[in-house]
């Protein structure tokens, strides 16, 4: 860069720097628009509707992390054992092999998820996106394809869109709707886990973009997880239609603390 345009660029910088700080303090006074998490007046309009605070405090879920479900581990078991494990995982065989998240659902992550879903803010799907690409990196490489878990057309239309698709474009990789919801399942909010698994068995059905998937790498990209019952649900129709290894990344999870 030479010197005139160095200049030049650090004079533009500036003058876009000072405008969206008077802009911000513009929108601030005027609106006053709050924190769609905390409520509390956002002192950067501009940067989008969760102020920063409430960004930062998104924290991991602190390792160890167990290498197939992403639960936390007691840490004695990840010393004990080679590949790290959860007892649940033990016992029972998953169809989705690996799964990683950006935080528990609690918090501000529950409350960013909220805006998304419940008041319609699309645009925090690009900012929690960009969490999931950092937070689940380790799930992305080798990935062929990114399916978002579907909704049933009847709530897509209600809602007008799909967060989990949304979630799904923000990662920057191929995403192919392989699935589709052909039976609208009561809300999984309230129900026993195993009533879980039964409310969702059989409520997904593969459609033609599947059929391209034998022997593929599939990550399933949803809001949230709960016990998992929604994942292994997609997980069985993919497997069914030859994908060799589904993966799972979630915005947010509800961690098992009973084991
Ligand atoms: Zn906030
Ligand atoms: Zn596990």
């Amino acid at each position: 860069m030479g010197k005139t345009q160095a200049l030049r660029f650090r004079l533009t910088s500036t003058v876009a720097g000072r405008l969206s700080g008077v802009l911000d303090a513009l929108l601030a006074v005027v609106l006053a628009p709050a924190c769609a998490a905390c409520e509390r007046v956002l002192d950067h309009p501009t940067k989008g509707p969760v102020c920063q605070s409430c960004w930062q405090s998104i924290v991991p879920i602190t390792p160890p992390l167990c290498d197939r479900c992403g639960d936390p581990l007691p840490t004695w078991r990840s010393i004990s054992l080679s590949a790290a494990i959860c007892p649940r995982c033990r016992r029972t065989r998953r169809l989705v092999d690996r799964a990683r998240t950006v935080g528990e659902y609690e918090g501000a992550l529950r409350a960013v998820i909220h805006a998304l879903k419940y008041e319609g803010r699309r645009s925090l799907a690009v900012s929690l996106a960009r969490l999931m690409r950092e937070r689940g990196a380790e799930l992305l490489s080798g990935v062929n394809c990114v399916v978002p878990v579907p909704l049933h057309p009847t709530r897509r239309r209600h809602r007008g869109f799909n967060q989990a698709a949304d979630l799904a474009c923000g990662l920057g990789l191929d995403v192919r709707h392989a699935l589709r919801r052909v039976r609208a399942t009561p809300p999984q909010t309230g129900l026993p886990a195993a009533r879980r698994h039964r409310n969702v068995r059989d409520a997904f059905a593969a459609t033609r973009a599947a059929s391209a998937m034998p022997g593929a790498t599939v990550l399933l990209v949803d809001d949230v997880s709960t016990t998992g019952a929604t994942l292994e649900a997609c997980a069985r129709m993919l497997k069914t239609c030859g994908v060799r290894e589904v993966r799972a990344l979630t915005a947010a999870r509800v961690v098992s603390r009973r084991r």
